[in-house]
């Protein structure tokens, strides 16, 4: 199961993916045009963003390079009703992962989906080192020096998102998009006990964090031993 950010204007071809990746386990969002599109691809936690090239306000090719150079690493694949190849560079220059034109069938663009999920996992770490600590995410343990620590899924993901982001500030908002999926209801409150709780279990000495830092006003960054 995968969360999918489709950003689509085309009522037809929405419902049609909606449908389809809901049906395969995926977890869908949509933006109805590139504004919309940049602003949720930004906010991050997604798997796999499609992409449409003409959209109203901004086009597809400028919405994932901006993605890029906001340093969004999340697959693109772009949706086109374009075939020529100059602009099937562009796309790829533009930091797209894969191109499908339309019309596509819905057992291509399933395959092409399958593949840059594929490929995502192999890019991330599952096993992860810091301090004292050692986070492996396929049997979903941490261990601390050595010994075995009790870690809740949620908190596991919580955790990952913070490795993936070390040394950046990241807002609760953030967060709760990441750790928890878009359209989840968590307060800013919840996201700090699961904070707590998680400092409780890799900081030496909670009260004074030296892995978990917390940001005055702006939220949390994780940072490596100093
Ligand atoms: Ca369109």
């Amino acid at each position: 199961m995968a969360r999918i950010l489709i950003v689509e204007d085309e009522p037809d071809i929405v419902m049609c993916l909606e449908e389809d990746l809901r049906r395969q386990g995926h977890d869908t969002r949509v933006a109805r045009d590139g504004s919309e599109g940049l602003a949720l691809g930004r906010e991050g936690g997604w798997d796999l963003v499609l992409l449409d090239v003409m959209l109203p306000k901004m086009d597809g090719f400028d919405v994932c390079s901006e993605l890029r150079k906001a340093g969004v690493m999340t697959p693109i694949i772009m949706l086109t009703a374009r075939v020529q190849e100059a602009e099937k560079e562009l796309g790829l220059d533009s930091g797209a992962d894969d191109y499908v034109t339309k019309p596509f069938s819905l057992r291509e663009l399933r395959a092409r989906i399958r593949a840059q999920l594929r490929r995502a996992d192999r890019h991330e770490p599952r096993v992860v080192r810091f301090g004292p600590c050692e986070v492996d995410f396929d049997r979903a343990a941490l261990r601390r020096s050595g010994q075995p620590v009790d870690i809740t899924p949620q908190e596991l993901r919580l955790l990952g998102v913070f490795l993936r982001n070390r040394g950046r500030v990241l807002s609760r908002d953030q967060l709760i998009a990441s750790a928890w999926g878009h359209g989840v209801a968590i307060t800013d409150r919840a996201v700090d006990t699961h904070v707590f709780n998680l400092r409780k279990k890799i900081e030496p000495e909670p009260s004074a964090p030296k892995f978990l830092l917390g940001v005055r006003g702006l939220g949390y960054r994780f940072e490596d031993e100093n």
